[in-house]
């Protein structure tokens, strides 16, 4: 089993395995279209793509991690100002 890594979103303490983008707790806070777009670019290539799809793909995961990150973070923050 690969080693676990650190959710890369802000305030959480979470852990990701290294083919997760976030944690799972995060993942599920990303907004469905950007999750989509994950899957498609990413994950949906991951057999045998071309040197060109993979990098096509990793641009897309970047931008799409980013944006997910982002989202994931925005919700943290919200649902611990709710709670709080
Ligand atoms: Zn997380």
């Amino acid at each position: 089993m690969a080693a676990r890594r650190p959710c890369p979103v802000d305030g959480c303490d979470g852990t990701r395995s290294p083919r997760q983008l976030l944690c799972r707790s995060c993942w599920i806070r990303v907004p469905q279209p950007v999750r989509h777009d994950v899957w498609r670019h990413w994950f949906g290539r991951r057999y045998a793509p071309s040197a060109e799809e993979r990098a096509t793909a990793a641009r897309a995961w970047l931008a799409a991690a980013r944006e997910a990150e982002a989202a994931a973070a925005a919700s943290l923050a919200k649902s611990r100002r709710e709670r709080a």
